[in-house]
């Protein structure tokens, strides 16, 4: 993750990032961080970079034009670097690339927005200053508008650390263990269970039994319910959020366990909001993995439940759980593939045994054209590229060869699995989805993935892993 900072005080932010966890995840090369002097760039002979704004007022204006030259120089050096391996951008702002003002006029800056940007390779982040911008030049180059709360603050900086440090420590690798990120505050629309460390009693307060008691299950129990009666209290807000989703996880299950579990899991896993839902139908957005999900529980309402996808839907994938709502789906986007789908869940609890002869590990970005000339579904580079860069794509090395890979797409499916022709029939496969199942299972999340209709050795493999497969097919469609 490349962090570039357009601000008139570099200074500022390069002291403020570059110490404990962040400077050494920038030590480390896991993170960069560059902040560019807008002032270099200005034409004035006086190093001017504001002035009067029009139509009178209090305050200064920054000019566009040192702002638009140093956005042009931070994206030309970002274009270069990528060229330099072998991609190419397109268009006025380079493929992928967010521009994030940050003004006290944009959309709150949340745990959820910092998931989603998290995801991005480079980010760059515009500080205002003074009485803010000249508005020609954003509307040009900005991409995103970002307030850190509602009040005004004299700069643009502090608030652009905020969220660099937000983001950051969702970049794996950035904290020790990475789990810890998954199980905070607003994780899942719930805060945080209080914590305790020695001693076992202070001031007369003991240590809650259940975290003594060494019992995992009882331990997490009790968490998830000092979590929600905290949620309750402090943020009726976020509870609701939270009870509304419970419900209609619920109301999935009792419908149908394994035909829902893509959207189910997703939920859970604080990856999917609901957009629209009720009694007729569910609607789900997973931004950061740039899928719909959409049910119908009630056919009669296809139509009216496909009208709930926003006009935007299209470029986007979708996964839609009933054959009744593609007709209506199809009048709304044009459909450039359509794939017929069984979802397979791993409903056990306990692990599922990976063969000891076969080595398991993650394949980092070296291993992108490897990948890219075996996996069959796929020939989009900067996915799998960031699968490999995120660590979601694991290798299995026979006598310290690559026989094969498989991992974990960015909706959280297990998915990609292919085993090279002379190491088919030796368990490659098994070993792949075993680890990845185990994996998953060491998370907290019920492990799923799902199967073409008519690719009966998969499905076999499935059956023998253990997995149950839904009755009915999805379609995973491609807008
Ligand atoms: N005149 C501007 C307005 O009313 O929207 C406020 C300008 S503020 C004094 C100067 C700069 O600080 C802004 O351009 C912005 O970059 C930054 N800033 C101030 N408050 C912020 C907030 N709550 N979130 C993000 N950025 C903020």
């Amino acid at each position: 993750m490349n962090f570039y900072v357009m601000t008139l005080f570099p200074e500022m932010v390069e002291q403020g990032m570059k110490t404990s966890i962040l400077g050494r995840a920038i030590e480390k090369g896991l993170l960069s961080l560059e902040a560019v002097n807008i002032r270099d760039y200005t034409e004035n002979k006086h190093k001017k970079v504001d002035d009067y704004p029009y139509g009178g007022g209090a305050g200064m204006l920054m000019q566009a034009q040192p702002v638009f030259d140093c956005y042009r120089a931070v994206t030309e050096k970002i274009e270069s670097r990528r060229k330099d391996r072998k991609e190419s951008g397109t268009g006025r702002i380079p493929a992928g690339m967010r521009v994030i003002y940050l003004t006290p006029q944009g959309e709150k800056f949340s745990q959820q927005t910092a998931r989603q940007l998290a995801e991005e390779e480079n980010l760059i982040f515009l500080c205002g200053h003074y009485e803010g911008i000249d508005e020609r030049v954003l509307e040009e180059i900005v991409t995103d508008y970002i307030s850190v709360g509602d009040y005004v603050l004299t700069g643009g900086e502090l608030p652009a650390m905020v969220m660099m440090d937000a983001i950051a420590r969702l970049v794996p690798g950035v904290l020790h263990n990475e789990i810890s990120a998954d199980f905070e505050t607003f994780h899942n629309d719930l805060l945080e269970y209080p914590q305790y460390s020695r001693p076992e009693i202070w001031h007369g307060k003991r240590v809650p039994e259940e975290l003594l008691s060494g019992d995992h299950k009882k331990i997490a129990a009790w968490r998830l319910e000092q979590s929600e009666q905290r949620t309750e209290q402090r943020r009726p807000d976020l509870y609701a959020k939270y009870s509304r989703k419970q419900h209609y996880i619920q109301y999935m299950m009792k419908k149908g366990k394994m035909h829902y579990m893509d959207i189910v899991e997703s939920l859970r896993r604080g990856k999917g909001e609901i957009v629209e839902a009720s009694e007729d139908g569910i609607l789900v957005r997973d931004e950061s993995a740039g899928v719909y999900m959409i049910a119908v529980f009630d056919a009669s309402k296809a139509a009216e439940v496909a009208g709930w996808i926003p006009r935007q839907g299209q470029g986007w994938q979708f996964a839609v759980h009933q054959e009744c709502l593609l007709e209506p789906f199809g009048r709304l986007f044009s459909i450039r593939e359509c794939l017929p789908v069984y979802q397979a869940v791993y409903t056990r609890k306990n692990a599922a045994a990976v063969p000891k002869n076969i080595k398991l590990e993650p394949l980092g970005t070296g291993y992108l054209e490897e990948v890219m000339s075996h996996y069959r579904m796929t020939d989009d580079r900067m996915y799998l590229e960031e699968r490999l860069q995120s660590g979601n794509i694991y290798g299995a090395f026979m006598d310290g060869t690559l026989a094969g890979f498989a991992g974990i797409h960015q909706e959280g499916s297990i998915g990609m699995l292919e085993v090279y022709e002379e190491y088919r029939r030796q368990g490659v496969g098994g070993a792949l989805e075993a680890f990845l199942i185990n994996l998953q299972l060491s998370m907290g999340y019920t492990p799923y993935g799902m199967i073409e209709e008519d690719n009966e050795v998969s499905l076999n493999l499935q059956e023998k892993l253990g997995l149950c497969i839904s009755r009915d097919c999805l379609y995973w469609i491609v807008t």
